[in-house]
């Protein structure tokens, strides 16, 4: 069943004109009147729906029942992201959102390849955001992850409130440096976790210094060198399957 973010609230029993994302996958697919859709929000379920009309530029549904079953991670792991150059960072969002991340802030350290500020910032922020939708259309999330503006490491750490002391929630940076526990232990049962990692060419020790001091403890996903995406991905897979 073709499956459809819809950037409108949606309603069931009411008729309406899809936004231009979605009407473009549905005429990319062919559908034909009568033919079956499944619709979500990103505000909780998704919709049974069927094609009404096929215009030469609008695609009319009819919204059927709504559906409240979710397909999240038991635990909402926060991504902070050293952002990786060119095509990576796509790669990163799509598997992210696959494996449940709850959000994806995407951050410039020192020795970031990529920079990026004003219009470029806001246009990759919303190539990002849509390679999350698609991510969810394909693995039946009902729940976008939000892709946040990028910001320096700097500012994002000076920004973020107090470590929470209830248990609940665990900050972890992923760490080449000697004594980080392996990630899986030093997260526990927290229920919501940030997971900060560094780009291409790493953290320096004053940033990774930073981090720790604003409650972060450094975390080993084992004795290779992984790349930036990858160790977004492995966490993901350790804290969130
Ligand atoms: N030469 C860089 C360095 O020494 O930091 C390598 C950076 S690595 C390509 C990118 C980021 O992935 C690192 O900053 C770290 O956050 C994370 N990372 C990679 N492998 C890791 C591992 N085995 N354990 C923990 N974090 C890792």
């Amino acid at each position: 069943m073709p499956r459809f973010h819809c950037s409108i609230p949606l309603q069931s029993g009411v008729a309406l004109a899809l936004p231009d994302a979605a009407a473009r996958h549905v005429q990319v697919l062919r559908l034909q009147p009568g033919d079956a859709l499944t619709l979500f929000d990103g505000q909780g379920g998704e919709y049974a729906a069927t094609v009404t009309r096929m215009g030469r530029g609008d695609v009319q549904v009819q919204v059927g029942a709504h559906v409240a079953v979710e397909r999240e991670a038991a635990r909402a792991v926060h991504l902070v992201v050293g952002m990786p150059a060119n095509e990576r960072m796509d790669w990163l969002v799509e598997k992210a959102t696959e494996l449940g991340a709850a959000s994806i802030q995407p951050v410039a350290a020192a020795r970031s390849v990529l920079r990026l500020a004003g219009e470029r910032a806001d246009k990759r922020q919303a190539r990002w955001q849509a390679v999350a939708v698609a991510a969810c259309e394909q693995c039946g999330r009902n729940r976008v992850p939000v892709v946040h503006a990028p910001l320096s490491l700097a500012d994002w750490l000076a920004a973020l409130p107090a470590a929470p002391g209830d248990g609940l929630g665990a900050r972890l940076l992923l760490s080449l440096r000697a004594g980080s526990r392996p990630l899986a232990q030093a997260a526990g049962a927290a229920l919501a976790v940030h997971v900060l990692h560094g780009p291409e060419g790493g953290l320096t020790v004053q940033e990774e210094d930073a981090a720790l001091a604003r409650g972060f403890a450094p975390v080993s996903l084992g004795p290779r060198v992984l790349r930036a995406e990858t160790a977004s991905v492995a966490a993901l897979a350790c804290l969130a399957l």
